[in-house]
């Protein structure tokens, strides 16, 4: 503790954000957007079978592991664990499809969700990182200590 810790600004607390209902509110709407392109449908009308799909998918995101704090569905690890194989291939199929529709109809949305993603995408790269750095220090005390052993002889 240095003397000047005392006249910085306290720490804010950690604030936890409720990412369900934005989440929530953008599958609804990719779900809407694609099914009314694919399947001919109109306003808050889906046809039965996404109507179904994005049923499991509400259900299942409720018990989602990572509580109200989750990562967005669609670039989740658990996808399949989730929704079960087949349905989550649906379901990433639909999210994919449907991006394109989504800047047109939902611009915000869409962005938000985009960065969403690639926060997704830089959370994995700088645990993919931290574990390379593990390595790299475990080989490089592993080859310090080789050298040691001969330098000894
Ligand atoms: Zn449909």
């Amino acid at each position: 503790m240095s003397i000047f810790s005392r006249f910085l600004p306290k720490r804010k607390p950690v604030e936890i954000k409720n990412n369900m209902p934005k989440e929530k509110e953008n599958i609804k709407k990719t779900f809407g957007v694609y099914c009314h392109s694919h399947h001919d449908t109109k306003g808050d009308k889906l046809c039965p079978k996404c109507t179904a799909l994005l049923a499991t998918v509400m259900t299942k995101m409720n018990r989602c592991p990572y509580g109200i704090t989750k990562p967005i569905c669609d670039r989740c690890d658990r996808t399949a664990i989730c929704f079960g194989a087949k349905q989550a291939q649906e379901f990433l199929g639909i999210m994919s499809g449907s991006q394109k529709r989504m800047f047109l109809s939902h611009p915000m949305m869409a962005i938000k969700h985009k960065l969403a993603s690639m926060g997704v995408d830089y959370a994995k790269y700088q645990q993919a990182k931290k574990i390379d750095d593990k390595v790299k220090a475990k080989e490089a005390a592993a080859k310090k200590r080789a050298k040691e052993r001969k330098d000894s002889k």
